[in-house]
């Protein structure tokens, strides 16, 4: 029998879990805009790319259907990637602000890597010269309430310098990049206590994010009123674990940026319920609110996900079961079987997931990204499953109702479906299907399959066309495959 304390305990835990939320203060679902959804289209064949009116109308659609929703961004400050432009500016004055490379330079540009990626450099933190410019910049333009020190996106160019690797909390045999966050931590603590001398009320935001998001090991948040944390979560870390321990070395105030929807692929991951469930979490943890990356609301692979998304910036209370009707409402008098078409896929994913990752964690190292999951997205289903899948859409007949916005959904998901199974087997190596049938199907349903396939053929390019492989071959190496900052590493450590 539960004594008292169990059961007042059971009805405080049932209590929370039921708990109304406040409204979120920072609310976000970006968007992929016209210049990038042509721009992507670049890597596909000719018959899938979109024309910039093309990209617009369809950027104004997604925009008008946000808008119905009730969607409107909410961010009351500003943040983002603080020192892309470092690199092009300090690399002759100061190269000493930027990262040491295993190749020995300032900065991530050894020789033959292609200078799109300068914007990736990495700071020395350990340098307190670097502390100096951000807080003198800061000042020249105004010591406004919020200064960001986001680190620069990506996975290389981490400083490997003495100092920094001093301020460092490695395990013994651990991979450099996976655990960078004692460094950063210590970096924005000494930009904190500078910047609290010269505006008490400053907000320090600074993304955890890649190799610098889990808990550190040996530092503490020395000034938790001015620390602002934007958390970047992995699809498949212990959100609640790390955020617990981040609150045990003095975290105070966080929001959360993932990039669960950053996919790049065509097979579905049924994610949904997971989306809806990390928000919830991490509101309940005390995030002032989630900011979704995210590359379209075209993509149907990521469709539902995103309007789980979409919905809980709306509205933080929405329950997921409310937010699964609507969806399916959306599909007329299909809504019964697009809902049981949904459960189908949710379930299989789930069980499949903990097994892939744990694949892919032994293959890669403990480090994943979320983006880098698209490549490996097809075993979670076997072809079997998506035939079943066609079978119980198809079992619903014409049935859509008289609503032609309906039936023309409807009409796309089956055709999505049809796209799935003959993606899975070009990405599978399974030969019953070529690749011919596979590119006369996509120029035929273009439409129905979405802006992004670019994505795809940057892992899988067609060699029978020259003007795309072309196009590929001009993009650099780490881009086209999975794990490709990794390998980078890798490839630096064998230059050593
Ligand atoms: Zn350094």
């Amino acid at each position: 029998m539960k004594t008292n304390m169990a059961l007042i305990a059971a009805a405080f835990a049932a209590m929370a879990a039921n708990a109304e939320l406040p409204q979120a203060e920072l609310a976000m679902v970006r968007d992929y805009g016209v210049k990038k959804l042509v721009s992507i289209g670049k890597s596909a064949p000719k018959a899938l790319r979109l024309t910039k009116s093309e990209a617009e109308a369809m950027h104004s659609a997604w925009m008008a259907e946000r808008k119905a929703m009730g969607y409107a961004e909410r961010r009351p400050f500003k943040y983002g990637h603080a020192f892309m432009k470092w690199a092009a500016m300090f690399r002759d004055s100061h190269p000493d602000y930027l990262g040491l490379t295993p190749y020995g330079t300032r900065g991530i540009m050894p020789e033959g890597w292609p200078k799109r990626f300068l914007h990736q450099s990495k700071l020395c933190v350990s340098n307190p010269a670097v502390v100096d410019q951000i807080i003198s910049d800061w000042q020249r333009k105004g010591a406004k309430e919020y200064l960001c020190v986001c680190e620069n996106d990506g996975m290389m160019g981490f400083c490997r310098c003495e100092r920094c690797r001093a301020l460092d909390a490695d395990l013994p045999g651990e991979t450099f990049t996976l655990h960078k966050t004692d460094r950063y931590l210590d970096f924005w603590n000494r930009v904190c206590a500078r910047a609290v001398k010269v505006r008490p009320d400053v907000k320090v935001v600074a993304y955890a994010y890649s190799a610098y998001r889990f808990p550190p090991r040996k530092a503490r948040v020395e000034h938790p009123d001015a620390l602002m944390l934007g958390y970047v979560p992995s699809i498949f870390d212990d959100a609640k674990a790390d955020i617990a321990g981040w609150r045990k070395a003095g975290l105070k105030r966080f929001f959360v940026r993932p990039n669960f929807l950053c996919n790049k692929g065509v097979l579905p991951r049924g994610l949904e319920r997971f989306i809806y469930d990390n928000y919830r979490q991490m509101r309940e943890a005390g995030s002032i609110g989630t900011d979704h990356d995210l590359y379209g609301d075209g993509d149907p692979a990521t469709a539902f996900e995103v309007y789980v998304a979409l919905r809980q910036a709306v509205d933080a209370n929405v329950t997921f079961e409310a937010i699964e009707r609507d969806w399916c409402a959306r599909f007329g008098a299909a809504a019964k079987t697009v809902k049981a078409y949904h459960a189908r896929v949710r379930e299989r994913c789930a069980a499949r997931w903990p097994g892939l990752l744990a694949e892919l964690k032994g293959k890669y190292g403990d480090f994943l990204d979320d983006s880098h999951f698209s490549a490996y997205i097809y075993r979670l289903h076997t072809k079997e499953d998506l035939r079943g899948d066609l079978e119980l859409l198809e079992s619903s007949g014409a049935a859509t109702g008289s609503d032609p916005n309906a039936a023309k959904r409807f009409a796309d998901l089956k055709t999505n479906v049809r796209h799935q199974m003959m993606t899975w087997c070009i990405e599978a190596g399974d030969a019953s299907q070529g690749r011919a049938e596979l590119e006369a199907f996509r120029a035929a349903n273009r439409d129905a399959l979405g802006p992004f396939l670019g994505f795809w053929y940057r892992r899988f390019p067609d060699p029978g066309d020259k003007e795309m492989m072309r196009s590929i071959e001009k993009l650099p190496p780490g881009i086209t495959t999975a794990f490709g900052a990794d390998r980078f590493e890798r490839s630096a450590k064998a230059a050593q």
